[in-house]
């Protein structure tokens, strides 16, 4: 069988890279190995219930299944916690929002996310609550950082994974040349970099730059993931790590703007009455494609190069499904969704 190559190995590219795996189909991973990527900082949540119009997440049911089994999988063949199932509080945080609760809490189709309220929902003498708030699930939080380095360990060990960088790679009538091998497609998974693709020059990317933030406060044990004028989540560790900003457009990629990072602090002050101390704080950006959910499929004019790009705020939540989605197109000729196929932009 002719290898696939994958460019990138940030959540897109390696879970493509165990979808292969499990398919048996031979691929060499090629990733820059960059420090700092979407990918390595995420703080790794999964929730039903999101944004500020409080809506249900795109598909959620079906993305939510496949992600858990992909995950917990994942878990029993490397031997150690990756994905970590929590329930996840959202505090609101104005009268507005309040409002737009009252209309939605009670529509059915909420209520297989909604746990039973509870006397008490937060500490009050640690979390401000002035516009209440609710429990949802199933959610949780994959730690990134353990993902992407346990799966490069194993894919190193197999020899499928390398350090390196990739330019424009030849492309003949049956395949594409790179490093002087044949391999039968190229998958770019390149993130929000993508977009300096001519081949992508038509797609409407919106990357959005976002910082998270690492601390230590004494939230008396909380476990759940609290979020209300941005999210907390506990580590385990005794840390926790805040955030998210969110600034579009930018120009450089880790370094935050002092508007975005001091309206950051502020909401971690709104959110928290007890003492807070940053002990980190890491900057990225995540690959947003204005009006797509993500984006899958061939490149225009390329019969042997795709991608897999677009996964903005929820790739832990989304690229196990779109992964097994865009195997099926690449190995036995599925129909891509068309609301995920590059080919309808
Ligand atoms: C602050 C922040 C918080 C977030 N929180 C969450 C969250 O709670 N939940 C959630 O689901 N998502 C979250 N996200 C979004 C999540 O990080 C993205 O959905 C996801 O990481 C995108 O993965 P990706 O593989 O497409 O891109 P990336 O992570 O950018 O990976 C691309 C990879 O390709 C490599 N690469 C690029 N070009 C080349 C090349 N030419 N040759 C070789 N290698 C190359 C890069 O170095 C990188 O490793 C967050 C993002 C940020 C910034």
């Amino acid at each position: 069988m002719t290898p696939l190559l994958i460019i990138g190995g940030g959540l897109a590219g390696t879970t493509l890279a165990w979808r292969l795996w499990e398919r048996g189909q031979p691929f060499l991973l090629v990733d820059r190995d960059a420090p700092v990527t979407a990918s390595k900082i995420a703080a790794g949540l999964v929730t039903p219930i999101t944004g500020m119009r409080l809506g249900l997440s795109w598909r959620y049911a079906l993305f939510h299944a496949e992600a858990v089994a992909f995950y917990c999988a994942l878990e029993a063949r490397l031997g150690r916690a990756l994905y970590h199932e929590t329930p996840v509080v959202r505090l609101l945080r104005s009268e507005w929002q309040a409002g737009i609760w009252a209309k939605r809490c009670d529509r059915p189709e909420y209520a297989p996310y909604l746990q039973p309220p509870h006397a008490t929902l937060v500490d009050p003498e640690v979390f401000a609550q002035p516009f209440g708030g609710f429990e949802q699930r199933p959610g949780g939080w994959l730690d990134t950082a353990a993902y992407l380095n346990a799966s490069r360990a194993f894919f190193e060990s197999l020899g499928c994974w390398r350090t390196g960088e990739v330019g424009a790679i030849d492309e003949t009538p049956d395949a594409v040349r790179w490093n002087d091998r044949e391999f039968a497609t190229a998958i770019w998974c390149t993130g929000w970099q993508a977009a300096q693709k001519p081949e992508l020059s038509g797609v409407p990317f919106q990357s959005a730059r976002g910082t998270i933030l690492t601390l230590r406060a004494d939230t008396r044990g909380e476990t759940r993931v609290i979020s209300g004028a941005c999210w907390l989540v506990p580590r385990g560790d005794g840390s926790l790590r805040a955030g998210p900003t969110y600034e579009v457009p930018f120009t450089e990629p880790h370094t935050p703007s002092p508007e975005a990072l001091a309206g950051l602090e502020q909401k971690l002050g709104d959110l928290l009455r007890v003492d807070v101390r940053i002990t980190d704080r890491q900057t990225a950006v995540r690959p947003i494609v204005r009006g797509r959910e993500a984006l899958l499929g061939r490149l225009p004019g390329r019969a042997h190069q795709a991608c897999f790009n677009g996964l903005a705020s929820k790739g832990v939540l989304r690229a196990p499904w779109l992964a097994q989605h865009l195997v099926a197109h690449l190995l036995d000729g599925a129909v891509l969704d068309p609301d995920l196929d590059l080919a309808g932009i």
